[in-house]
C-alpha cells in the first residue's frame, strides 16, 4: 500500500474481471476508495478480495449503456461520498466478425457499451467530478479504455475499432472542453495492445475457430498473437493497471486529451 492516491475517491466500471479488477486492486493499492461497478455482480468478489488485502472497495451493480444505471449510481457516489476524484471508463465488449457478417444489431451494440457507456459515464460522473474541486487544487482524473484498434485499423474488428476510435477522440474533446471550463478534470486515453484477459481468451478462440492466422490450434493462435507484439510477451492486466494509477495521480498533472499506448510496441509498427 502506498499513498499516491490517499484520500481520494475512485469508480472504475467494468471491474468484475480482466483490466477492470487489476486497475481497482492497483487503485486500492495506491490509496483510493474504489467503488467496484459491474453488470456482473462478481465484481462483489473483486471488492471482498481488495478488502482482504487490507484496501478500502466496494461493489456496486451497473450497466454502463443504460442512463438509469448511471443516475443511480451518480447519485448513490454523492450520497455516499460527496464526490469522486477518478472515474476510468473501462466496461467494454468486442466482436470479432468481419463487417458483411456483422448485423445491425450487434453493431449498434458496441456503440451502446463501448460508446454510448464512456459517455453517460462522464456526463453523470461530471457533477461528482466537479464537487469540492476548486481551478488551482489537486485535479480529478477521467480515464478512458480505448484500444490500440482505436489507433490502427484492425480486420474483422470494423465494429469494435470504430467503438474505440470513438472514445479515443471524445477523450480529447472533452479533454478540451473541460479545461476550457476551468473545471480542473483532466480526461486521457489508454490503449492497450492485446491483454490476457477474459475478453482476449474469447477473441483467441473466434481466430483459432476461423484459422485466421492459418491454424486452427488455439496455442499456436496465441503464440502468433503475441509475436506481433515487438515486445513479444503477453500484456498483462497490470501493465494497464500500472499506466492508469499513474494517470489517475498528480504524476500525470499536466496531462490532458492524450492517448497512453500500453502495447508491448505493437502500434509503433
Ligand atoms: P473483459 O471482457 O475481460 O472484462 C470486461 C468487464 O466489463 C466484465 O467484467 C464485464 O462484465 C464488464 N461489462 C461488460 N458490459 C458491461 C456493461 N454493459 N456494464 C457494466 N459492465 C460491463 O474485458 P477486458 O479485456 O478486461 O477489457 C477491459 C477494457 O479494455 C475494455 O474496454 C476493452 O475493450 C479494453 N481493451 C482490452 C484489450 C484486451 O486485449 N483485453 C485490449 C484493448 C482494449
Amino acid at each position: 500500500m502506498t499513498d499516491l492516491l490517499k484520500n481520494k475517491v475512485a469508480l472504475v466500471t467494468g471491474a468484475a474481471k480482466g483490466i477492470g479488477a487489476s486497475c481497482a486492486l492497483y487503485l486500492a493499492k495506491a490509496g483510493a476508495s474504489v467503488i467496484v461497478a459491474d453488470i456482473d455482480d462478481g465484481g462483489e468478489q473483486v471488492a471482498k478480495h481488495i478488502t482482504s488485502e487490507g484496501g478500502n472497495a466496494l461493489f456496486q451493480h451497473l450497466d454502463v449503456s443504460s442512463e438509469a444505471s448511471w443516475q443511480k449510481l451518480a447519485e448513490w457516489i454523492m450520497e455516499h461520498f460527496n464526490g469522486l476524484d477518478i472515474l476510468v471508463n473501462n466496461a467494454g465488449i468486442a466482436l470479432i466478425k468481419p463487417l458483411e457478417a456483422t448485423s445491425l444489431e450487434e453493431w449498434q451494440q458496441l456503440t451502446r457499451v463501448n460508446v454510448d457507456g464512456t459517455f453517460l459515464g462522464m456526463k453523470h460522473c461530471l457533477p461528482a467530478l466537479r464537487a469540492q474541486r476548486t481551478e488551482s487544487g489537486p485535479s480529478a482524473s477521467v480515464i478512458n479504455l480505448s484500444s490500440a484498434a482505436g489507433i490502427v485499423g484492425v480486420p474483422g474488428a470494423v465494429g469494435y475499432s470504430m467503438s474505440k476510435a470513438a472514445v479515443r477522440h471524445m477523450t480529447k474533446s472533452a479533454a478540451m472542453e473541460f479545461a476550457e471550463m476551468g473545471y480542473n478534470i483532466r480526461v486521457n486515453s489508454v490503449h492497450p495492445g492485446l491483454i490476457e484477459t477474459p475478453m482476449a481468451d474469447d477473441i483467441y478462440k473466434v481466430w483459432a475457430e476461423s484459422a485466421a492466422f492459418g491454424t486452427n490450434d488455439l496455442e499456436e493462435t496465441r503464440a502468433i498473437m503475441r509475436d506481433m507484439h515487438p515486445l513479444k510477451r503477453h500484456g498483462l492486466p497490470e501493465d494497464i493497471a500500472k499506466g492508469v494509477v499513474f494517470l489517475a495521480s498528480e504524476d500525470s498533472s499536466y496531462m490532458t486529451g492524450s492517448e497512453l499506448v500500453i502495447d508491448g510496441g505493437y502500434v509503433a509498427r
